[in-house]
């Protein structure tokens, strides 16, 4: 890494406009390292525009510098975004590790002159960037964020904002510590991060506690009529149609957390949930100890991710993907 870490001090002193992308449908570690990535090349003397290839959730408006993020799948926003991206002299992709990842996005930032740098932690990653920070050994990207920032020697640069950014990846990435990607090194950065003023109760209350009334009664109404329980009661599935979306006035990042909740179940093992999509079925994958739903959903999904917690997507209909899945299932356990 030292290496790279040289590299990148060098970028640092140089470029002056830059743009950060994240994968579609941000989630906690893609908003807080995006974010906390932004604030600190300010503090470097750098502008830093966010790009997100989609539009996202509501439900991390209290991030500090949220309000900054652009949407590429909103009209106006996207020609500014174009803009930014066609000025850029370096592009940073945090949180994912393959162009075709950003969708929409993708031919704007393969076209794009700008030297890339990545920074993941995602298995398997592509070979696209000028230079790479990839650690799967690292449960967040927000956590290898600390180590570089660290390891650049400026954390004295960390303040409060930053910080609570960082710690909100940490902590989604990790299920609050209890995932079994928390590491002695996840708690090393939780504990810096808490020196810089992070409120551990301020973070947890804004992450769990934000739901609207409608989108708990939607968990309550597809624990009650959509959870499927099979393969000896190790494996645990729902399916969301448009319809049901609708009918609950769904928002952006509500399913989040959705597919955890089986798991209270004693003895499940595999948790996937199907959303209906517009052009295509998002399937989210979770599972415990060595069951594989990284290199299932890459198999089977057109998807990836880690070994644990996995995403992927179908194009046939709701019912079609729900048979493959159960088709194939087995081959989990295998
Ligand atoms: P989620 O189920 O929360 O959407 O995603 C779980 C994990 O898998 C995240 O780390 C996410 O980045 C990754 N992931 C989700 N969908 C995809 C996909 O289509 N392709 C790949 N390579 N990774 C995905
Ligand atoms: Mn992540």
């Amino acid at each position: 890494m030292n290496d790279y870490l040289q590299q990148l001090k060098e970028i640092l002193a140089t470029s002056k406009k830059t743009v950060i992308v994240t994968h579609p449908n941000p989630d906690g570690d893609a908003f807080g390292s995006t974010l906390a990535w932004k604030l600190f090349l300010e503090k470097m003397g750098t502008y830093a525009c966010i790009v997100s290839p989609t539009n996202y959730t509501k439900n991390f408006k209290w991030l500090p510098a949220y309000d900054s993020i652009l949407s590429f799948e909103d009209e106006s926003q996207r020609a500014i975004a174009e803009k930014h991206i066609a000025a850029a002299e370096v592009i940073y992709c945090l949180d994912f590790n393959a162009i075709t990842r950003l969708d929409k996005l993708s031919p704007a930032i393969q076209q794009a002159k700008a030297a890339k740098v990545m920074i993941d932690h995602h298995q398997s990653p592509e070979d696209f960037a000028a230079i790479t920070f990839s650690n799967t050994s690292y449960a967040a990207t927000c956590e290898l964020i600390y180590d570089i920032i660290c390891g650049l020697g400026e954390e004295a640069k960390i303040d409060e904002a930053i910080a609570q950014n960082l710690y909100t990846g940490l902590t989604t990435d990790t299920g609050f510590f209890a995932f079994s990607n928390t590491t002695a090194n996840v708690h090393k950065v939780a504990g810096g991060l808490l020196n810089k003023g992070v409120s551990p109760e301020y973070i947890q209350d804004k992450v769990f506690n934000i739901f609207r009334e409608e989108r708990l009664r939607y968990y309550g109404y597809c624990f009650l009529n959509k959870l499927h329980i099979c393969h000896e009661g190790k494996v645990a599935y729902m399916s969301v149609n448009r319809e049901e979306a609708k009918r609950f006035h769904l928002q952006p990042g509500d399913n989040e957390s959705l597919v955890n909740f089986p798991f209270k179940v004693e003895g499940i093992m595999v948790s996937v949930l199907f959303t209906e999509e517009q052009e295509k079925v998002k399937i989210s994958f979770r599972s415990k100890g060595k069951i594989d739903v990284n290199a299932f959903a890459r198999k089977h999904f057109e998807g990836g991710g880690h070994v644990n917690a996995a995403g992927g997507k179908s194009l046939l209909s709701l019912t079609d993907t729900e048979a493959k899945f159960l088709q194939e299932v087995k081959t989990l356990f295998a």
